[in-house]
């Protein structure tokens, strides 16, 4: 998404460059061809006021010497002999450049510097205007002995002599004078022509003789702009046009001579501003796109750049980094949606977590590499097992979330079941498999509530599926949520209740079989609730083994029985030892047994009264650290009783390598032995066993007159149970103790009381 509106914004940007340069570009082209057009107009009318100017001094000239042949001839005498007058003419001729001199008389006899003679060679009208003026130039005319095209010049002759002096010069001598100058680059036409257009001399040569007239061929268009120019030669004033002929531009220029009607005509293509224009223009236009290009790139390269940091900012926020999955954020962010397609096609989805089972004691033997392997591995597995508008992500740690169709709870619970297998099927390189196992907890979606709620929901569905061995997937129920809300009541008020007292504890006395005695006791704990009265430690032991409370709670029970003690001795009354219970948390507490024996020096209590209970499922955990704790409670004093004997996997291993004091039967062992002649047996066997190895048997859970009587026939020392006396308040097992502790006759009318 981020990557397309990044190119899109950056192909606008270059669109809008490319635009603008190529607008620029246009504008840019537009000045050159003007300043270039400027120039060249600033050049052809310099060349034409150049050519006017070069050619009224060229026909001053011609003028000047003519009229100084006019006044050599202005000799008495010089002009009555024609063979002296030729001769004399033949010599100025040759000293000046003229083709032909000649003198022509009022008879209109024109005599030739070559001897030719010719009536009326300047006809009337034109010897009038020489006098008249001064000075004449034909118009071009042939010349009668060579054909060519040429121009005659005459002036008077001065002083009382009539006549006049005449030359001849080709046209093709003036068209010199025209060649190109300079200005023109070689590239312009010049004429000298008259007002009507007839061109009297033309450099290059002309095919047509008047410019306005000319057909196709003229250099000149024939169209507002020769009228306009027509109009101002009429007037004698100049000027200049620019046209379009044949496709291409000119300047043409235009300025009047001082001899006849003559005009100077210059004409230059602007072919060349063109061209020179066109080069400027492609070059900057080449210049323009190779910054576009290079802008372009740096772009793209910056664009690039941005949407690779932006990705890896994605990954940082979203990706899970070992698995190479999405995250928690990734997930969540695409739940919704998810849901949503799922609501809509009306399939059920559910949210799923999974938790890979004792992870933590799977890295602590094969070490956070392997442990590392094992998540891949399980993340792969698990996402493979996704389909269509499925999620999948790894939560935290060994947690994975997924959210997927529900189309039953049956089929779901199937699937996962297989999901499951297959990816606690996990083994390495070298064929070890190591044994991996995966519990789930599944939500049914069922309410519209915030995602953090289903995840909860999601969790104790895990957690109760946890606790029943064997089960892999769990649904969620209201039970779950209820046990969850009765939890975090528990967790919000056990510090408070600490304080205030409420815990209080039973001493449910240990019997002797025969006489019914109270040998020992243990200490059970009860919540004496506010509002809800003595609660059962069932219900909150458990959640404070979970949050750790239970360490505070089993001191505080220690102390109570370390009072009680205490009190008995100073008020002398009679003692038995007590069993106070320890939760396995104590044990990852190396100053424990220190605790411990401070504590009871602390009350003066002689340390053998007091009985360690630790429960069996302890042991099976790490049998060595259990050695070490019973040792280290026997080298200080006290006793050690091993709780919930035959209620897990026990070991009659365990029982040979530890040295209890006491062992305690658990009640759910004795309840199976109930008509079942074989477990009978193998208690019988046990109790024998254990008792061989120098250890107290305790029964727990001794309900009946039958059990306390076959418990006592196969040699158990002691029972704790209903059948002698349920756990008792410190005042009544106060009065029990006492009325047992009475002269033999009081004890009998005790006894019969009770019968
Ligand atoms: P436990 O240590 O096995 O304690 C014996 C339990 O068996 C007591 O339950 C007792 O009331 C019950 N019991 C005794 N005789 C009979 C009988 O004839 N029939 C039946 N059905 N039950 C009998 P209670 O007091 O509810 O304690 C339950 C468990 O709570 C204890 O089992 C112990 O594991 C734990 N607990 C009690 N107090 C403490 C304590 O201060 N600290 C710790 N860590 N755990 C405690
Ligand atoms: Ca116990
Ligand atoms: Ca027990």
């Amino acid at each position: 998404m981020y990557k397309t509106t990044g190119f899109k914004r950056a192909f606008v940007l270059i669109l809008v460059a490319a635009i603008s340069v190529a607008a620029g570009s246009v504008l840019y082209w537009k000045q050159v061809t003007q300043r270039l057009s400027a120039d060249a107009r600033g050049s052809i009318v310099s060349a034409s006021r150049e050519l006017v100017e070069n050619f009224n001094r060229l026909l001053g000239t011609e003028f000047q010497v003519l009229a100084s042949v006019a006044v050599s001839l202005d000799q008495p005498g010089a002009l009555e002999e024609r063979d002296k007058l030729v001769a004399y003419l033949e010599r100025q001729n040759r000293r000046n450049s003229f083709t032909l001199t000649g003198y022509q008389g009022p008879d209109g006899k024109a005599v030739f510097s070559d001897g030719h003679v010719l009536q009326d060679f300047v006809p009337a009208q034109d010897v009038k205007t020489t006098y008249e003026k001064g000075h004449y130039i034909s118009g071009r005319r042939k010349g009668p002995f060579t054909g060519k095209d040429i121009l005659v010049f005459a002036v008077p002759m001065p002083g009382q002599q009539a006549g006049i002096v005449f030359a001849t010069q080709t046209i093709e001598f003036y068209a010199q004078a025209l060649s190109p100058n300079a200005l023109l680059h070689g590239e312009g036409l010049s004429f000298i022509l008259d007002r009507s257009g007839n061109i009297i001399v033309a450099y290059p040569r002309a095919v047509y003789d008047n410019l306005f007239a000319a057909g196709r061929d003229s250099v000149f268009d024939r169209g507002r702009s020769s009228l306009r120019m027509q109009q101002e030669m009429s007037r004698g004033e100049s000027g200049w046009t620019g046209y379009t002929l044949h496709g291409e531009h000119r300047f043409a220029s235009f300025a009047p001579l001082e001899y006849n009607d003559w005009y100077a005509f210059s004409v230059l293509p602007t072919k060349s501003v063109a061209d020179t224009a066109q080069t400027l223009m492609l070059m900057s236009l080449i210049l323009c796109l190779s910054i576009i290009v290079v802008l372009g790139v740096l772009l793209i390269f910056i664009l690039r750049m941005q949407s690779q940091s932006s990705r890896a900012l994605y990954r940082m926020g979203f990706v899970d980094p070992l698995t190479d999955t999405d995250n928690l954020n990734a997930f969540r962010f695409k739940f919704s949606r998810a849901a949503a397609a799922f609501k809509e096609k009306k399939m059920p989805y559910a949210l799923v977590l999974v938790n890979i089972n004792r992870f933590k004691a799977l890295n602590d033997i094969y070490g956070f590499e392997q442990g590392d392997q094992v998540l891949k591995q399980v993340a792969l597995s698990l996402r493979e097992s996704l389909e269509e508008g499925e999620l999948f992500c790894r939560g935290s740690a060994d947690i994975f979330l997924l959210l997927l169709a529900c189309p039953s709870r049956m089929e779901l619970g199937r699937r996962m079941e297989g999901v499951l297998s297959r990816a606690g099927r996990y083994c390495q390189s070298d064929g070890e498999c190591l044994p991996i196992a995966l519990t789930c907890g599944i939500y049914l979606v069922d309410e519209d509530v915030p995602f953090y709620i289903m995840l909860d929901r999601a969790n104790l569905a895990w957690a109760s599926a946890k606790q029943n061995a064997g089960q892999v997937c769990a649904f969620y129920d209201e039970q779950s949520r209820k046990q969850i809300v009765t939890e975090k009541r528990i967790e919000s008020s056990m510090d408070q209740a600490l304080r205030d007292g409420e815990f209080k504890i039973y001493l449910q006395p240990k019997c002797d079989f025969a006489t019914g005695r109270t040998c020992s006791a243990e200490a059970l704990v009860r919540w004496q609730h506010p509002k809800q009265g003595l609660v059962p430690p069932d219900q909150f032991i458990p959640v404070f083994e979970k949050n750790g409370f239970v360490l505070k709670l089993d001191m505080f029970i220690l102390e109570e029985t370390l009072r009680l003690f205490k009190r008995w001795k100073e008020q002398n009354k009679p003692l038995v030892p007590i069993g106070v219970n320890f939760s396995r948390l104590h044990l990852q507490d190396p100053r424990f047994m220190e605790v411990l024996a401070q504590t009871a020096d602390k009350y003066g209590v002689e340390r053998r009264l007091l009985e360690v209970e630790l429960t069996e499922s302890v042991v099976f955990g790490n049998v060595e650290l259990m050695k070490q704790v019973i040792d280290g409670l026997h080298e200080r004093g006290f006793s050690v009783a091993m709780d919930d004997f035959g209620s897990g996997y026990s070991s009659l291993n365990v029982l040979k390598n530890l040295d209890f004091d006491c062992v305690k039967l658990d009640k759910e062992f004795l309840a199976r032995g109930e008509g079942n002649p074989r477990m009978r047996q193998i208690i019988s066997g046990l109790v024998g066993m254990i008792k061989s190895l120098g250890a107290h048997v305790v029964a727990e859970g001794v309900e009946t007159a039958e059990q306390a009587e076959f418990l006592n026939r196969i040699g158990c020392d002691w029972a704790q149970g209903y059948w002698f006396s349920r756990p008792l308040p410190v005042e009544e097992f106060e009065k029990r103790l006492a009325a047992e502790n009475q002269p033999p006759a009081a004890q009998e009318a005790a006894q019969d009381k009770k019968a």
